[in-house]
């Protein structure tokens, strides 16, 4: 049995999170994690600091990096572990993204805009300090300048799938995404998998996509699935022989109900990502 505690799924300022990349690492250590992949989304920006202040304070810290991809007209979230953050392949894959990013941000700013909320793609852009604004920077300028009462609102009236101000973007295949996060020698882990919405049917399609492509692992334990979730994802672990991972998604200390490190242990059936790591 190891010792260690593994969150293998966090957020830093570099995407959509609310610590720094070094307040993130030293609130990990505070926490009891020894081991922290940083995965913001479809950018590795935040881990040479991170990495940094984990040689300070003692925490093994991961390059990792959560890439938006789609699949059957769904947004999928793979993360990418102990990948290379100079390979080319990732660099390309994560321009490329960002060029997607600007774009949708542009887009969701003019939507809100004809609604009648014309400042908050300034906001957003302030709020996302010096990166593109994603989805969570515009939902908390509509929260404090009073149009809606939480960020989950801004969502649901919004920024959600299909909603009033959604603009469509047109990520990397799930596919694609595996195979750049392989080729800069990382492992790719299926994201959240309980968070799609998905029949238990497609949600194995899906596995199945994944896994052909050269995918490695799946969350199984998160901050965010609940007990069934879990027992699902480590059900089509075994079905597909995948590794199992355990993160947090922390995204920063107002995030309600997910904690750095807190999530409920790996089944005992599970074969733990970290095997890979050793
Ligand atoms: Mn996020
Ligand atoms: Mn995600
Ligand atoms: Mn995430």
């Amino acid at each position: 049995m190891s010792s260690k505690i593994y969150d293998l799924h966090s957020h830093t300022t570099a995407s959509d999170g609310e610590l720094a990349p070094a307040t993130l690492v030293q609130a990990a250590k505070d926490a009891g994690v020894t081991v922290l992949a940083v995965t913001d989304h479809d950018t590795t920006a935040g881990i040479r600091e991170a990495k940094a202040e984990g040689e300070l304070v003692g925490v093994n810290v991961m390059a990792g990096v959560e890439i938006s991809s789609r699949w059957s007209n769904q947004d999928i979230h793979i993360v990418g572990l102990n990948v290379d953050t100079e390979a080319p392949a990732l660099v390309a894959l994560l321009q490329q993204q960002e060029a997607f990013r600007v774009e949708r941000a542009v887009g969701m700013g003019e939507k809100l805009s004809k609604l009648g909320f014309p400042e908050i793609y300034d906001l957003a852009v302030s709020n996302a300090n010096g990166h593109v604004p994603g989805r969570p920077h515009f939902a908390k300028a509509m929260v404090d300048q009073g149009h809606c009462k939480d960020m989950d609102k801004v969502f649901s009236k919004f920024l959600g799938n299909g909603k009033k101000a959604f603009v469509k973007t047109e990520w990397v295949s799930v596919a694609g995404a595996v195979s750049v996060i392989k080729e800069s020698g990382g492992v790719a882990v299926l994201a959240h998998p309980g968070k799609y919405k998905l029949t238990r049917m497609k949600l194995s399609r899906l596995v199945a996509a994944f896994s052909e492509a050269g995918g490695e692992g799946i969350e199984v334990s998160t901050g965010t699935q609940n007990k069934e979730q879990s027992q699902t994802a480590a059900a089509l672990a075994k079905e597909f022989g995948l590794y199992c991972s355990t993160g947090s998604d922390y995204h920063g200390p107002t995030g309600r109900w997910v904690s750095l490190g807190k999530f409920p242990p790996l089944p005992s059936d599970c074969k733990p990502i970290w095997e890979l790591f050793a």
